[in-house]
């Protein structure tokens, strides 16, 4: 029976903006998420960024942090420096999505949304290109490389990203899926959390599964850590800090009847704060290498700093905030709920007071309701001309400075 009920490809149609640019950014976006690149394999898509910015007569450096492009737009009058920044790889997430414009390659897609992000900085570029003889400053765009946990800023910053000009603030956004499309969510401070991650061995001594008493079980030590480690959260640190201990892998053995002589775990450690970092880790340390004594085991543990807390200045993101609900509305603005996600923007904010912001794309209609990093993920594109506007109007806020 055919039915008047649209398809889902129907009812996506492209936004209307009313903006002469609209098609073009969509355009882009599409392209990007047709053809992902992982971290540090962004051959195609710097190539792309890096001929646009060209083309807009930017000074335009390549092979930043080996895929990572700069530009600059210097404007026709003097003032301050704003880095503005766009993620640009992809995840290794095999597309369940059914778009025309969906991956072309199997096992790669555009699953966080960094399609969005170089589409809408490679527009923001455009419109103040148009109008850089009346700018007060110049803009430093940031393509990064491999913002997926491979470390594209740090190495970006190590080459030079933050010298001559020295950024004296620095702009991201993100868009977002828990917040519905339309709505753009700021918050001054911690927005996002640090991410560690950690590995514990325990070596204790194989034997027969039917003569315990011959062995020292590490499978049953291992155990009880894992039960430990959750009490770093529940008894080492104050109720009223967000933390969180995961351990996401454990493994041992060989046969059901045999007990192995070593047992693994791995795991994350995430928090706001440098101060319950440095004390998560000092008690997980503790549990491994001290639990497994008190059984005549060893405990081995070895733990990584990941990404930093991704933390905003107090008075640039009041200014940013200020300049978009001038911009976009007081509606549109809401206040963003942290997440204990991490992201490696937190390096740069670390040297230079910025604001990371969120812009929603999330739309139950168009089913655009899946979280990053799925399959299925997937955003209103009204979000990318809601970025363009949201972060120029920081832009020239910041310029005003
Ligand atoms: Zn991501
Ligand atoms: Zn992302």
């Amino acid at each position: 029976m055919p039915t008047n009920t649209p398809t889902l490809q129907e009812k996506f149609v492209p936004p209307s903006l009313d903006l002469p640019w609209e098609q073009d950014i969509i355009a882009l976006r599409r392209d990007f998420h047709t053809h992902p690149e992982l971290g540090y394999e962004e051959v195609r898509t710097a190539g792309i960024v890096a001929e646009r910015l060209r083309a807009l007569g930017l000074e335009v450096r390549t092979g930043v942090a080996d895929t990572g492009v700069i530009g600059l737009l210097r404007g026709g009058k003097s003032g301050p420096t704003i880095l503005v920044r766009a993620d640009m790889d992809a995840l290794p997430v095999a597309e369940a999505n059914a778009w025309e414009w969906k991956s072309s390659t199997h096992g790669k897609m555009h699953a966080c949304g960094h399609d969005a992000h170089m589409a809408t900085a490679l527009t923001v570029a455009r419109l103040l290109a148009q109008e850089k003889e009346d700018l007060a400053g110049t803009i430093k765009f940031m393509f990064q490389p491999a913002e997926e946990g491979l470390g594209g800023a740090k190495r970006m910053i190590e080459e030079g990203l933050l010298d001559d000009p020295r950024p004296d603030y620095a702009l991201a956004l993100h868009v977002w899926s828990d917040v519905e499309v339309g709505k753009v969510a700021l918050k001054t401070g911690p927005v996002m959390a640090c991410a560690d991650a950690f590995t514990a061995r325990i070596v204790g001594k194989g034997g027969h599964g039917a003569i315990p008493q011959q062995t020292i079980d590490p499978v049953v030590i291992a155990s009880q850590i894992v039960l430990a480690l959750q009490t770093t959260i529940s008894r080492s640190i104050d109720p009223l800090q967000p933390a969180v201990v995961t351990v996401g892998k454990v493994w041992a053995g060989s046969a059901f009847n045999v007990i192995p002589g070593e047992a693994h775990l791995e795991g994350t450690v995430r928090s706001f704060d440098e101060g319950i970092r440095t004390l998560l880790e000092r008690r997980c340390r503790e549990i491994v290498e001290e639990l497994p004594k008190a059984f005549g085991a060893k405990g081995e543990f070895h733990y990584e700093r990941g990404y930093p807390a991704t933390v905003n200045n107090p008075q640039v993101t009041e200014m940013v905030q200020r300049a978009i609900v001038n911009e976009l509305g007081e509606d549109s603005v809401i206040e963003f709920t942290p997440t204990m996600g991490a992201e490696d923007m937190s390096l740069v904010l670390q040297q230079v007071p910025g604001c990371y912001f969120f812009v929603g794309g999330r739309n139950p209609v168009i089913d655009a309701v899946y979280p990053h990093h799925h399959p299925q993920f997937n955003i209103d594109e009204k979000a990318l001309g809601i970025g363009v506007r949201a972060m120029i109007a920081a832009v020239k806020e910041c310029l005003k400075q």
